[in-house]
């Protein structure tokens, strides 16, 4: 049982400090500082165990979030570990890499802002590992079959991690030279150090998973002769093509993918010596695109000493008041979205919301539907939240749909520095960072 009265007492939302920019862009280090245990707790005590959690249902994995929140109120870390793995085989990747779909489901921010989610699941992890409560969970006897697991990224480590687990002799091949896919040679390290991930993978070999590295599958070995040695073969190869964009000039010396410049910077940030390493020291850099890639290129080109960095990005300015993730920390999708979910739930007249502006009211501030025309949302069993639809979005197929953020502006921003320009010496005050500093600023210069 949650604290009746937490969200009462504790209406601030606290987050971990974050190093000061003029040191942390000196060294490759993470971001975050630990949080004091007793505020995260506070934090946590924040969860009002929701009798329709809707953080249910923004978490893609379906994490028990209520629960784990609540056992880490109250400090007890043993079951909230297990918990947390019943859902998530590596809480300490998403508890540092995901983007919280989550807190933007979630209830309490209708009237406050959510619950830290994220933090109080990085925190149970990192209390396990530190209390040595993640060892490696050898099963008990062994099927006898045998999967071969091509790719080592998240998607092919969990399900190895899983089939290990069922008693399955387990092999994962993988082309690089180390398994971990983007969480090792496309993130960088000041979003996740690879001791973490490292640390993982120990737990993984003691369990009897085993790694192929350096062992590309159609061209070292061909998948007729995995389909021959095992049993079943797994593809988890992620995807690694990139996308270019079909401007003129595309093409040009000096335009380079982020996955061609951040592998080897990620590489060099581990002590490697790389050849031919694209550098941003002394350029002046444009990013295409500020989500999350662009995020760790700026990142990744600030502590290489660029001179300059301008982003582009179809988006509003993030920690603008215009930009989605903004609202979502107000509100999770400006309450408009909370009125036909409720009526789903309850079969009531929604109450009339309660931040949201006459205008956002009129239209969906996401994609700009206008309420009439939405499509009225069906409850679904499962969680009687419009059916095939975020939680976030109340109309919203449009925003919803794989291509929503190109439709969710109706303008796109480029933004500059309006002073001198960027550079080692000027980050921590220049307007690079002010900008992409704010609390709202998932994945920008802060990385
Ligand atoms: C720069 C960057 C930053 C990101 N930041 C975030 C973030 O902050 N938060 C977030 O949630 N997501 C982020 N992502 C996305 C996230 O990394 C991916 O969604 C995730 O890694 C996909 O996991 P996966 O296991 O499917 O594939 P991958 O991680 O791509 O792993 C696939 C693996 O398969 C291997 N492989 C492919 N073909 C073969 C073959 N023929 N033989 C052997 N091995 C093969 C590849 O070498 C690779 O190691 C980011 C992505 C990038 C590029
Ligand atoms: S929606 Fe928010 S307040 Fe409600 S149970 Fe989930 S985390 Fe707790």
């Amino acid at each position: 049982m949650a604290d009746p009265r937490g969200f009462l007492t504790v209406r601030e939302r606290q987050l971990p400090q974050r190093r000061p920019v003029p040191v942390r862009i000196k060294d490759w280090r993470e971001v975050y500082e630990e949080q004091e245990r007793g505020e995260l707790q506070r934090q946590a005590g924040r969860c009002m165990d929701c009798g329709i959690p809707f953080c249910h249902q923004g978490c893609p994995l379906g994490n028990l979030i209520p629960e784990w929140n609540d056992l880490a109120r109250k400090g007890e870390w043993d079951d909230g570990i297990e918990r947390l793995h019943a859902t998530n085989n590596f809480p300490e990747f998403t508890g540092r890499l995901c983007p919280a779909p989550c807190e933007s489901a979630c209830v309490l921010g209708i009237s406050q802002d959510p619950v830290t989610i994220k933090q109080v699941e990085l925190r149970t992890i990192e209390e396990a590992f530190e209390a040595g409560t993640v060892v490696p969970e050898v099963p008990e006897r062994l099927t006898g079959k045998t999967v071969a697991v091509i790719g080592s990224g998240p998607a092919g480590l969990a399900a190895a991690q899983q089939l290990t687990r069922a008693g399955h002799t387990v092999a994962v091949y993988e082309r690089a030279d180390k398994p971990g896919g983007l969480m090792r040679y496309g993130i960088p390290e000041f979003k996740m150090e690879k001791s973490v991930l490292d640390r993982r993978l120990e737990q993984m070999t003691a369990e009897g998973t085993r790694f192929r590295c350096g062992t590309e599958v159609g061209k070292d070995i061909t998948g007729e002769q995995l389909r021959q040695r095992y049993d079943a073969v797994l593809l988890a190869t992620g995807a690694t093509v990139p996308r270019g964009l079909p401007v003129e000039g595309g093409d040009l010396d000096g335009v380079v993918q982020a996955m061609d410049y951040l592998p080897d910077a990620n590489r060099v940030a581990l002590g490697e010596t790389v050849e031919d390493q694209i550098l941003a020291t002394d350029k002046d850099v444009v990013i295409i695109g500020g989500g999350d890639t662009g995020a760790d290129c700026l990142g990744t080109a600030i502590r290489q000493g660029a001179r300059s960095i301008t982003s582009l990005e179809i988006m509003p300015q993030p920690g603008s008041s215009a930009h989605p993730l903004t609202r979502g920390r107000r509100t999770p999708c400006c309450s408009v979205s909370r009125a036909p979910t409720r009526r789903a739930a309850t079969g009531s007249t929604p109450p009339a919301p309660s931040r949201c502006s006459p205008t956002s009211r009129a239209r969906c501030a996401r994609c700009g539907s206008s309420r009439s025309s939405a499509p009225r949302p069906a409850a679904s069993r499962r969680s009687r939240a419009p059916s095939g639809r975020s939680p976030r979005s109340w109309c919203c197929s449009r925003w919803a749909s794989s291509a929503p953020r190109a439709r969710a502006s109706s303008s796109s921003w480029s933004w500059r520095p309006t002073t001198a320009p960027t550079s080692r010496a000027t980050g921590p005050t220049s307007p690079t960072s002010r900008a992409c500093s704010s609390p709202a600023t998932r994945g920008a210069v802060s990385r």
